[in-house]
């Protein structure tokens, strides 16, 4: 019956109730994607910034993770933008 294939699937998911990040089975996942995200990155673009005593990312205050300042900077570097001559 259905009861029996829940309990095969059983899977946990938690969700930060400051940053709405999703980590299922204990790996960090993009909400939205569902893609595997990295809680580093995380920390840096959101729970740094925006995480208080309620953020659950183990990563919070970590850094060296990705962040809208190194974003910005990827971008105005970007190797392949188109360049005026
Ligand atoms: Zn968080």
């Amino acid at each position: 019956m259905e009861d029996k294939e829940l309990s095969d699937l059983t899977m946990s998911r938690v969700e930060c109730p400051k940053c709405g990040a999703i980590w299922i089975n204990g790996e960090h996942r993009w909400s939205g994607t569902g893609n595997k995200g990295s809680e580093l990155d995380l920390a840096g673009l959101v729970c740094n910034k925006h995480g208080n005593f309620q953020c659950i990312n183990p990563m919070k205050g970590q850094e060296g993770g990705d962040t809208w300042a190194k974003r910005m900077e990827d971008l105005s570097n970007g190797p392949d933008w188109p360049k005026d001559k």
